[in-house]
């Protein structure tokens, strides 16, 4: 099992991450993806990927996450005078020059995107993704995208920016429209502890159709720490439970754990251009 979305550094600061991914290990897990959310997580990703290697690989991506676009920001609690501009267009200087000399950890481009709930204005949140995508055609690595109320804003985004390559959508939630849309671009669609809810009808429908018609286009993922699977609310996430997301696939769709594992693991094989052996 491959978790393509784990903020490693952000699980850092809540639990031990050494018996975190020993943890993951004993549940299967083989590899993690850590997209970054500023500047600072490059590095520090890239670092934990070193040091952690003989564990499992991990690996990395670069980028400006739309939240941490301000200074004090996780908890949506940010006024726009938080927002320096001038710091932004910086440190996407800084993308770029870290994007001209690539750890060879880095896979993708990201964590980018649109929060529509966010204090951060969108035309700012739009220059920044079409920034991002622009970099990810230049060096030919795949795109990490956040959404959140706002798939026609980043379908909007491929186009203005003439975006040519492909990337995930994580924590896909919406309809199979919305999910064709992506798909017909050749991007992947993440898949999380959203589908362990009962409520979550629409993404479980959804998640149907894309089994039944896409499943090479499917990733797991757990976005831990954050998105707690259902029945964990109240601890940190980890990708150890990356296991219930392939649990309730097996429940509601009967596809065994085995063929979901399998189909994943090659799908992000493809999708981040990694030689299998
Ligand atoms: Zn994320």
């Amino acid at each position: 099992m491959i978790d393509s979305h784990c903020h490693l550094d952000l699980l850092a600061s809540k639990v031990d991450l050494r018996t975190s991914l020993e943890r993951a290990t004993a549940a299967g897990l083989t590899r993690i993806m850590a997209p970054s959310i500023n500047l600072q997580s490059w590095e520090a990703l890239q670092a934990l990927s070193e040091q952690y290697s003989s564990l499992l690989p991990i690996d990395t991506a670069i980028g400006l996450h739309p939240y941490f676009l301000t200074d004090s920001n996780q908890d949506n609690t940010a006024s726009t005078t938080d927002i320096h501009e001038q710091a932004i267009y910086d440190n996407l200087e800084q993308l770029k020059a870290a994007a001209a000399t690539l750890h060879p950890s880095v896979k993708a481009v990201g964590e980018t995107g649109i929060d529509g709930h966010i204090n951060v204005p969108l035309t700012l949140q739009k220059e920044v993704l079409h920034a991002h995508l622009k970099l990810a055609d230049t060096v030919s690595l795949p795109v990490i995208l956040h959404h959140r109320k706002s798939h026609h804003l980043l379908l909007e985004a491929f186009k203005q920016a003439k975006y040519q390559g492909v990337g995930v959508v994580h924590a896909f939630s919406g309809s199979v429209e919305a999910a064709k849309a992506y798909i017909e671009r050749g991007f992947y669609l993440g898949i999380g502890g959203t589908i362990t809810y009962e409520r979550a009808h629409k993404t479980r429908d959804t998640l149907k159709y894309l089994l039944e018609h896409h499943f090479d286009k499917i990733l797991l993922e757990t976005d831990a720490p954050d998105m707690p699977m259902y029945g964990r609310q109240g601890a940190p996430n980890e990708s150890q439970y990356l296991s219930d997301v392939v649990n309730v696939m097996h429940e509601l769709f009967a596809i065994s754990p085995k063929q979901t594992t399998s189909v994943t693991t090659e799908n992000y094989f493809r999708l981040f251009k990694i030689a299998k052996y």
